[in-house]
């Protein structure tokens, strides 16, 4: 559904993705693991064309995407939910969900995917008319993966959606995306937080110093004894 070949990004004078290849098949979850500054984000940047890489390639569905424009890459269905729960803090949870339907005209569909949303996320049904600057740090967590959902993904890249979230509410975070994906959505999920990433990925790969060092079957990587030193404390 979705590969990057060999693409080198840069900022400036870094050298930040050092020829990335990856693969997204339509269905799965596939997890995109590594140490604080490997370049996780800067793929999914990269992905959402907000940044340009200066070689290699880029298709999803088939289609060539480099020479788009980060407003087709969200008409195509990818649709990015970044780090740090980037909700917008003076609207309400509604306003907030309702900004994420900006491209569809499908009224009624868009409602049947609101109430998808709720039904995810009661807590947020609850709060629907409170400000989102005033929900916990995994209810803005929730509410952002929602505001994404309600755009209607094909594929939803999900940066760190654990970040910052006490253990409880990642696990409930957690099976809430892979109820998601067992509802057709595809997952590009980026993690620090291996063990739980291996858990529910079908496929993923380790991003060392801007190249992919490591990649196979989740319930493969999660055996291999370097993984496991290095990511899943011993
Ligand atoms: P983290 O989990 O800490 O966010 P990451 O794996 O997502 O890490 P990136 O944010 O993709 O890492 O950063 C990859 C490299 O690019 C790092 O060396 C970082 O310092 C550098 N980098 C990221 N953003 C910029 C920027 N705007 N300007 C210059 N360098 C940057």
């Amino acid at each position: 559904m979705l590969r990057l070949n060999n693409i080198h990004v840069y900022y400036n004078h870094v050298h930040a993705l050092k020829g990335v290849s990856l693969e997204v098949k339509k269905g799965s979850i596939v997890s995109l693991l590594g140490a604080n500054g490997a370049g996780k984000s800067t793929t999914l940047k990269t992905i959402s064309l907000l940044l340009k890489p200066k070689e290699g390639s880029y298709l999803f569905e088939e289609t060539p995407m480099l020479k788009m424009k980060a407003s087709d890459v969200v008409k195509a269905g990818i649709i990015h939910c970044p780090e740090g729960r980037r909700v917008f803090p003076l609207l309400t949870v509604m306003e907030n969900l309702k900004a994420g339907t900006y491209i569809r005209k499908d009224k009624k569909q868009i409602n049947h995917d609101m109430e998808r949303v709720f039904n995810y996320f009661p807590r947020l049904k609850e709060r629907r008319n409170q400000k989102a600057g005033t929900l916990s740090g995994g209810e803005q967590q929730m509410l952002a993966i929602g505001r994404s959902l309600v755009g209607n993904p094909k594929i939803l890249l999900l940066d760190e959606p654990s970040l910052g979230i006490a253990p409880i509410l990642v696990k409930e975070i957690f099976e809430i995306i892979k109820e998601i994906n067992s509802e057709g959505t595809t997952i590009l999920l980026v993690e620090q937080n291996a063990n739980m990433a291996l858990d529910i990925s079908d496929y993923s790969y380790v991003l060392e110093n801007g190249h992919i060092a490591l990649e196979g079957r989740s319930e493969e990587l999660k055996e291999n004894p370097e993984i496991r030193r290095l990511y899943l404390g011993g």
